[in-house]
Formats: C-alpha cells, sequence, structure tokens
C-alpha cells in the first residue's frame, strides 16, 4: 500500500442546510489508508520522515489500549520498515483487544506501564529510561502531536481545492487542529470539538504546540459536544451516526468524528454560522475503533 496525502473532498446535502442557507462538504481524510486513520497518518508523516533522514530505525510512542494512533503507528511504522514500540496505559489483559492485536502483527513491540508512569510520558528522565531499555528510538509524543505533526496536518488545508469559511475537526489532544490553523488564509477558522470532557485546557496546549511566530486568532474550540467524555456517548448520538450512514453512506466513528459532524449538525440548526458560508469537516478517520465499540456495546454501530 503505498502512502500518499490526497483524499476527496465531497459535498454534503441535507433539507437543513439549504434551509439556513449554508454549504456542507466532507474532508474523507479516513479514506487515505485503509488502516493508517486519516489524521494519525497526517501527524505520523513528518515524524517518520524526520526520523528516517537522521538515522533512526526505531519509533517509540505511547497511547491507550485503543488508541487509533498506536494502531496507526504500527501501519505507518511498518509500511516505511521502521521497527516501532508502543509504550500502553494499563495493564497486558488488553493485549488481545482488536487495535493491539493488529499492533502486534504489523510488528510493533507492546510494553504496558500502570497509569502512574504512563502519566510521566512527556518526562525527559522517562524517555531516558525507555532510550536505554529500547537502544536508540526516535520518540514520538501520545497522540503524534509535536512541531512535525503540524506540518503534516497544514496538508489537509492545501489538499481543498475551493475557498471555504470555517474547517470543523474533532479534537483530542489538539495537534491536527493546531496544524491547520497554521495553514489557514486570511477570514478562514478552523473550530475543534473536544471530545474530552472540560476541553478548555486544549485551548492552552494548543497554543503550546503551534510557535509563537505561527500564532493566530484564527481557531476556537467548541466545548459543548463531549456527550460525557472519552469515548461515553449516549443513544441520540448512536442514532445520528447512524442515521447520518443511512443517508450519506458515510460511516462516522463514536468516539471522535461522529461527536464532530453530531455537532455540526447542532450548531447549523442554532444558526451559530453565517449565512451563504461554506463549511467543510475533517473526516480525521477512527473507523477501526467501531469494532472494539461494538464489541464492548453490543453493535450499537450499524
Ligand atoms: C486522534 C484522533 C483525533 C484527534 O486528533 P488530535 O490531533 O489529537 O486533536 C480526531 N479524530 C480521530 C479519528 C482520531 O483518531
Amino acid at each position: 500500500m503505498i502512502l500518499h496525502s490526497f483524499s476527496p473532498v465531497v459535498a454534503i446535502e441535507e433539507p437543513l442546510f439549504k434551509e439556513k442557507k449554508v454549504q456542507v462538504f466532507m474532508k474523507r481524510d479516513d479514506m487515505l489508508h485503509p488502516d493508517i486513520s486519516g489524521n494519525k497518518w497526517r501527524k505520523l508523516k513528518y515524524n517518520l520522515l524526520f526520523a528516517r533522514a537522521h538515522g533512526f530505525r526505531k519509533i517509540l510512542t505511547f497511547g491507550g489500549a485503543y488508541s487509533n494512533h498506536i494502531y496507526a503507528a504500527a501501519a505507518a511504522g511498518k509500511a516505511f520498515r521502521m521497527k516501532t514500540v508502543g509504550i500502553i496505559r494499563g495493564e497486558a489483559e488488553y493485549a488481545g483487544n482488536e487495535t493491539l492485536s493488529f499492533a502486534k502483527a504489523c510488528g510493533m513491540e507492546l510494553f504496558f506501564v500502570s497509569r502512574a508512569k504512563y502519566r510521566e510520558r512527556h518526562s525527559e528522565a522517562f524517555h531516558d529510561e525507555l532510550r536505554e531499555q529500547f537502544g536508540k528510538v526516535f520518540i514520538v509524543p501520545e497522540g503524534g502531536s509535536n512541531e512535525h505533526a503540524l506540518q503534516g496536518a497544514k496538508e489537509i488545508v492545501e489538499g481543498i481545492p475551493f475557498p471555504f469559511d470555517y474547517l470543523c475537526t474533532a479534537s483530542g489532544t489538539g495537534g491536527t487542529l493546531a496544524g491547520i490553523s497554521t495553514g489557514l488564509a486570511e477570514g478562514q477558522q478552523a473550530i475543534g470539538f473536544p471530545v474530552l470532557k472540560n476541553g478548555e485546557f486544549l485551548n492552552n496546549d494548543i497554543r503550546k504546540l503551534i510557535p509563537q511566530s505561527a500564532q493566530r486568532d484564527n481557531w476556537k474550540l467548541e466545548t459543548g459536544y463531549h456527550f460525557g467524555g472519552y469515548a461515553k456517548f449516549n443513544m441520540p448520538l448512536i442514532d445520528f451516526i447512524n442515521d447520518f450512514k443511512h443517508r450519506t453512506g458515510i460511516p462516522l466513528d463514536p468516539v471522535y468524528t461522529g461527536k464532530m459532524v453530531y455537532g455540526v449538525y447542532d450548531l447549523i440548526k442554532k444558526d451559530h454560522f453565517r449565512p451563504e458560508s461554506t463549511i467543510v469537516m475533517l473526516h480525521t478517520g477512527g473507523l477501526q475503533g467501531i469494532r472494539g465499540f461494538n464489541a464492548r456495546h453490543g453493535n450499537l454501530i450499524l
């Protein structure tokens, strides 16, 4: 499978959009690769290229037992012929789940650490320990969000071949939103929909991710669409995801993209967007997570 950075942008037609006089599109980064979740590939791309150019043969990164990033890093590492190590939060009993089985099958070496130890994932002392244990490794932070990630996420904006006003994305670490912000033209705005509770903390994280010289007032967070927190949900969200797929043919995942698209529809209903404006929703992928979600919750997602 060749790794590339081109994905289609498709129009979404709904009576609601006609009524509210907005045009809505979806950038299908879920179609970039069957295994490497859209925005995770965007964020890994320049990390892998940088690591290879600097003589590294092994990438080490961090994530939870159901992490899209771990899944993507394992697959991207394999495609790049780079060895991969995943530092996994929690107990080894998760090693058999869909995400981690896939990562292992890609050749990723999994190393489980306690929740307490996992909290040290940004600490240099812990990184030194890991280098001692695993040898010469290029360390990519959780979610892949660092300065190399911004460069890849910027290409999302460059890949939208027409003028638009708003670019909406689900936010976990905020790395994708940060990169998008650096690529927008004058007058365009990026809107992030945090999938974690109390998502306001991301304002700070995002500001820290963007270099001083690239800071712009062209992004904001809509923090009211977390549905109780990470991987939490209710039946209206599930119904929305299933109905959306039925009407458009486009699958959404319940952890990220489902919440963002739900939020965009709700904001359109509430006249949040300027009339005659063009809104692009970014499909960041994450569809591998549906299998695990359905295994845990009884096939709610159709
Ligand atoms: C990780 C992920 C996100 C969040 O991206 P951040 O850059 O961490 O904000 C959004 N959507 C999907 C599908 C993801 O896997």
